[in-house]
């Protein structure tokens, strides 16, 4: 058997043992999962920010002056054992990760004894989960992750799409987010959601973000339970000062708000979705009066041209008469696959990624020449709007699926929104439907 392995975060294993100095207390009850039959042990010593997983155990942490050697070790554990966990039952029916330290001649020592069911104690491996200096060194090079720390990014609207977009944001080093959605996670949504039937039933926004803080727990995560529609002034008040606005959310009403709040706070927003069955989709980059707002691309015939895809309940039913059955509405529900939204989130990231690195020296630079368009179509499968298309097979002269392509879209200076004129350039039926919930 190999030695099983027992990872511990360094910060609190360092917050534990200033807690021994002061307060002399050497002992410490912890929390222990374990994964895979015994091979793999995480121990925590104070409530983690992730997710948990694995099965639980018992543990306990004991501050030595020496480190016993040898067999000592094991008596020792033993002893640690039979007076914390040991109550008179003959075996307990969760495993037991014991864990030593001590300092000696200022090296910290560890040896770590794990209690299986049939109560034989192993030796373990301690191993340390870095500070943050350490966790992300990989990307260095590529992106000036330090810039990246430093930035706040807006993210409404957690369905498939957009949380897939915060976890690769978080993942490329983005150190502060805000989280907004107000719907939680159905079994309907699992199956291509990022969070698992682990979280059913928990708000979008905090499954996301503990997924987020398993990828970097050192970064900032603020959560809001909020329908944007509803609550516009929150909205505003917990955007206003993000460097970078995601909008992931799946109808217009919110979009055209989200729309608003770019341009009055001039702060750059990505929108994106799918079309029906995901056979495509778009992505727009609003750079408040620099180009192209929501209001210049999404005019109703554009809109009728493109559907949109309607992957939920609530989403299809505000969008049906009142007269229709729930049974009939349900059954329009025609979703793509996860693997046919990614490319889309995929493409958000990049945009984003261009737009918090722009005018600095990274090594995604050469991307600002290449991502000079604002808005961008994917085509996906050739049927809906792409059912004419050619096939795609050896052909590169004529347009294809699985290809992004850059709209020359300028501004429209009579646009409704951001249009130079005071005057309301749509009329109210339009509006309406425009806005339709
Ligand atoms: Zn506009």
């Amino acid at each position: 058997m190999t030695c099983p392995l027992v990872y511990m975060h360094e910060d609190q294993v360092q917050a534990l043992y200033r807690n021994f100095l002061q307060s002399q207390v050497n002992r410490f009850e912890a929390v222990a999962f374990g994964f895979d039959d015994g091979d793999v042990f995480h121990v925590y010593t104070s409530r983690p920010k992730t997710q948990l997983s694995g099965y639980p155990c018992t543990s306990a942490i004991h501050f030595l002056t020496t480190m016993p050697d040898g067999e000592s070790g094991f008596a020792f554990a033993t002893q640690i054992y039979n007076t914390m966990f040991s109550n008179g039952v003959s075996r307990s029916v969760k495993p037991s990760v014991i864990v030593l330290f001590a300092i000696q001649e200022n090296v910290l020592r560890h040896r770590a004894f794990i209690r299986n069911l049939e109560g034989e104690f192993h030796e373990g491996i301690v191993k340390f989960i870095p500070e943050k200096s350490e966790l992300y060194s990989r990307s260095k090079g590529l992106l000036e992750t330090s810039v990246l720390e430093q930035c706040k990014i807006g993210v409404v609207g957690l369905g498939s799409g957009g949380s897939t977009v915060a976890l690769e944001l978080a993942k490329a080093g983005v150190g502060n987010f805000v989280l907004i959605d107000f719907d939680r996670l159905e079994l309907e949504n699992v199956a291509r959601h990022i969070c698992g039937t682990g979280d059913l039933g928990r708000y979008k926004t905090k499954a996301v973000r503990d997924l987020l803080y398993g990828k970097n727990p050192y970064i900032h995560v603020q959560t809001a339970e909020l329908d944007i529609n509803q609550n516009l002034e929150q909205t505003k008040l917990l955007l206003k000062d993000c460097d970078l606005i995601i909008a992931g959310t799946d109808n217009d009403r919110s979009r055209f708000n989200l729309n608003s709040i770019a341009l009055e706070y001039n702060i750059t927003t990505i929108f994106g979705r799918a079309l029906t069955r995901a056979c495509g989709g778009d992505v727009l980059r609003v750079r408040p009066h620099q180009g192209p707002c929501l209001g210049c691309v999404f005019t109703k015939d554009f809109l009728e041209s493109r559907q949109e895809e309607v992957s939920q309940f609530r989403q299809s039913r505000s969008e049906t008469p009142a007269y229709v059955p729930d049974e009939e509405v349900k059954a329009t529900i025609q979703v793509g696959l996860a693997s046919d939204i990614l490319p889309i989130s995929n493409m958000i990231v990049k945009l984003a990624l261009v737009e918090l690195s722009r005018g600095k020296v990274s090594g995604i630079s050469s991307l600002e020449e290449d991502f000079v368009a604002d808005f961008y179509l994917w085509a996906n499968r050739r049927e809906n709007t792409y059912a004419s298309w050619q096939k795609m097979e050896y052909n590169f002269n004529s347009p294809s699926i699985l290809r992004w392509y850059g709209a020359n879209w300028e501004r429209n200076l009579s646009c409704p929104v951001c249009g130079e004129s005071h005057e309301p350039q749509i009329n109210e039926s339009e509006e309406d439907n425009i806005f339709a919930s």
